[in-house]
């Protein structure tokens, strides 16, 4: 069985050449289940009798059970997802002034094992198929169509490490950003990642117009080796020169991710170390207060330490910018949904 999800238009434009199919038969496809919304093979007007016995034979389209569905004061909206193997991901909104945004999980679970991370503190049980992270914005705007709202941001934020399940990644990217499907500008569509040198140049030769972050969270290696065990395979100087291949090829500005934890990595000093590390480069730095997580001994850095760092950094000629922070009344960090869940149901046992 296949999931129709899964498929890019390219894809599903060979799978229907297999079927002796003419080559529009995928954009058709495509139009049906992405712009006309319809799921049911039998609704198909213009595809024959016969073909449409041969794709409910062959092919689902597969969406998720909504487990938990949380509204936050501030319009963020979180849903943990599940999927027939008992798989639970979850999915935020988040709407900004410019649009709605979708932070999108590429794993269940995560083995990255960043230590202030709520995502890492299950692991990874297995990727997510290119279809469910499609669903998990299809999902989203069932809900949303109610409002007349749809999804015109993803950041593929979520739980999981992007650029471990590369291929399905990149597959998911073309799926929504397809104007046969979803058509969400690639401009609108960013790839975070904790900094897999390999991937990072990999992904500069897609010829994809879309953004990538960089969760650098440390400016020396020092530092980064006790937040996040990736820096022992990669260390900065490495991810430095793919960010600086990156930027070349691409011609494209990254975004460092930069959380603020309380006497971890928010002095002054590491300011300055932060300034040398990526100045040369065209990226800009996101600022965002460590959000708290109680398994975690962690705190944020207070705010007049954030201000004063963002000082220098603006004084030094790099622009920084402070993330907003949502759904703080709803378990806004990746991972926590889900985490409580699987807590409170191990407790159930
Ligand atoms: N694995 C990818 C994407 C998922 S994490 C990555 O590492 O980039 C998405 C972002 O949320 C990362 O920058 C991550 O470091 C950050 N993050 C994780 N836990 C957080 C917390 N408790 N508070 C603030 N940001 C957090």
């Amino acid at each position: 069985m296949f999931n129709l999800y899964d498929f890019t238009l390219d894809k599903l434009t060979s799978l229907m050449n297999e079927y002796h199919q003419k080559p529009f038969r995928a954009r058709q496809l495509f139009s049906w289940i992405y712009q006309k919304e319809v799921t049911d093979f039998d609704k198909m007007s213009d595809i024959s009798k016969d073909f449409r016995e041969i794709l409910k034979n062959d092919f689902l389209i597969i969406k998720p059970k909504i487990i938990v569905d949380e509204i936050s004061k501030d319009g963020t909206r979180k849903l943990l997802l599940e999927y027939s193997d008992g798989a639970k991901i979850e999915t935020a909104l988040m709407p900004y002034n410019y649009g709605d945004a979708l932070c999108v999980s590429s794993q269940v679970g995560c083995n990255m094992g960043c230590s202030f991370c709520a995502s890492g503190l299950l692991r990874k049980e297995r990727n997510l198929t290119s279809g469910e992270m499609v669903a998990e914005v299809i999902v989203m705007n069932e809900l949303l169509k109610k409002e007349n709202r749809r999804i015109s941001h993803v950041v593929v934020m979520g739980t999981g490490e992007p650029f471990d399940n590369y291929e399905n990644v990149m597959d998911f990217i073309r799926i929504i950003n397809s104007p046969f499907a979803l058509a969400i500008g690639a401009r609108h569509i960013s790839v975070s990642t904790c900094g897999i040198p390999s991937k990072i140049r990999r992904y500069a030769l897609e010829g994809l117009q879309t953004n990538l972050a960089i969760s650098l969270h440390a400016p020396n290696d020092e530092i980064r080796h006790q937040i996040m065990k990736i820096s022992h395979a990669y260390p900065l100087n490495e991810l430095m020169d793919a960010v600086k291949y990156y930027e070349k090829t691409t011609n494209r500005r990254v975004t460092y991710e930069y959380i603020m934890i309380k006497d971890i990595n928010d002095s002054l000093k590491c300011a300055e170390e932060l300034v040398n590390l990526v100045k040369g480069s065209l990226g800009f730095v996101n600022l965002i207060p460590y959000n708290k997580i109680k398994e975690m001994p962690y705190e944020r850095s207070d705010e007049k330490t954030i201000h004063a760092f963002y000082e220098y950094l603006l004084k030094h000629h790099v622009r920084p910018t402070v993330r907003k922070e949502f759904g703080k009344d709803i378990n806004a960090s990746c991972g926590q949904l889900r985490a409580k869940e699987m807590i409170k149901n191990e407790e159930k046992l």
